[in-house]
């Protein structure tokens, strides 16, 4: 068994690189900090010891226990190099549980898989760590010292913190969780269970990919043009109307089917996040781009399905 040391803390601002993905137009914040722990490793009962650096990244507007994992400072390697924390992987069983080790040391909350996510809309109350996975894309929990995680790689990952009452949660969000507003489900999730209002809910929107990478076809677009009629020219890159005028005036569906659009996943769940009730004011993005970061994330689109897992951790401290 190895023993891990947190030696300390260091944070830098990440708030100066949002502008990379061209957001600055949004009415809520951006900007995170990126943490780098320093940790010591000690090996076989001290026979050897090891300093390792972790980064993750954090948000001001969480006052608990929290962040969402870089790649920096495991032992994997190849394309899971290095943080990779998702077990349903190809990477080795033993570097994810390192990796994993090292990440709770640093962060200060075990990771622990809970969920076995299929981009539906499922939220699972928590009162205690289960015995295997269980469906759902969004948990939720108000027991203090009970560790919530997700496991994302281009997907988005959001936290939740009601102060009020004492509760969190967390959810995934693919484009599909996105367009079926899964972020609702989860707020509903914490007043119904917990008596949570949105308006005293913290969210912080994870590092993912941004609209500067999000290339979909027109049936995804379209998609997102339908549950978001009135602010699809805001959360769509792209002429999405002369596509279709074009193709009705051709009467050939293949003209429009080589188009391509970006889809902003980030301004989807603000806006779906503000419609349920919750502040501008209380939402924070880090405007990290999972795709664009390749030193600091896992993309799946990227990396072409081959690839680590980001984890996104919280905890109501006990
Ligand atoms: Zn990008």
């Amino acid at each position: 068994m190895n023993e891990y040391k947190l030696l300390g803390r260091t944070a830098c601002s990440m708030a100066e690189r949002a502008g990379d993905c061209g957001q600055a137009d949004y009415a809520v914040n951006v900007g995170a900090d990126l943490v780098t722990a320093e940790l010591e490793v000690c090996k076989r009962g001290g026979l050897s010891v090891e300093r390792t650096q972790v980064k993750y990244v954090s948000f001001s507007n969480i006052p608990i226990p929290h962040g969402c994992s870089a790649r920096l400072g495991g032992v994997s390697d190849g394309p899971y190099a290095s943080l990779n924390i998702g077990q349903s992987t190809d990477d080795a069983p033993s570097f994810v549980h390192e990796n994993r080790q090292r990440l709770g040391a640093a962060v200060g909350v075990s990771p622990v898989s809970l969920l076995d996510m299929n981009h539906g809309t499922r939220v699972v109350r928590f009162d205690s760590l289960p015995h295997g996975l269980h469906k759902g894309d969004a948990c939720i929990t108000n027991v203090p010292g009970l560790p919530l995680m997700i496991t994302t790689a281009d997907c988005v990952p959001l936290i939740m913190y009601d102060g009020v009452h004492g509760a969190i949660g967390l959810t995934h969000a693919g484009w599909r969780g996105t367009a079926a507003k899964i972020c609702q489900y989860t707020l509903k999730a914490l007043r119904d269970n917990y008596g949570t209002d949105a308006a005293d809910v913290q969210v912080a929107v994870g590092p993912s990919i941004g609209p500067c990478c999000f290339e979909v076809g027109a049936e995804v677009a379209e998609v997102f043009a339908a549950v978001f009629p009135a602010q699809k020219s805001w959360l769509i890159a792209g002429d999405m109307l002369k596509a279709r005028q074009e193709m009705l005036q051709n009467q050939k569906k293949n003209v429009n089917e080589n188009k391509k659009y970006f889809v902003n996943l980030w301004r989807a769940n603000v806006l779906a996040l503000l419609e349920a009730g919750v502040l501008p004011a209380n939402i924070r993005l880090s405007g990290l781009c999972s795709m664009c970061h390749s030193g600091l994330f896992y993309s799946y689109r990227r990396d072409k399905r081959v690839t680590g897992r980001i984890a996104t951790l919280a905890m109501l401290p006990s």
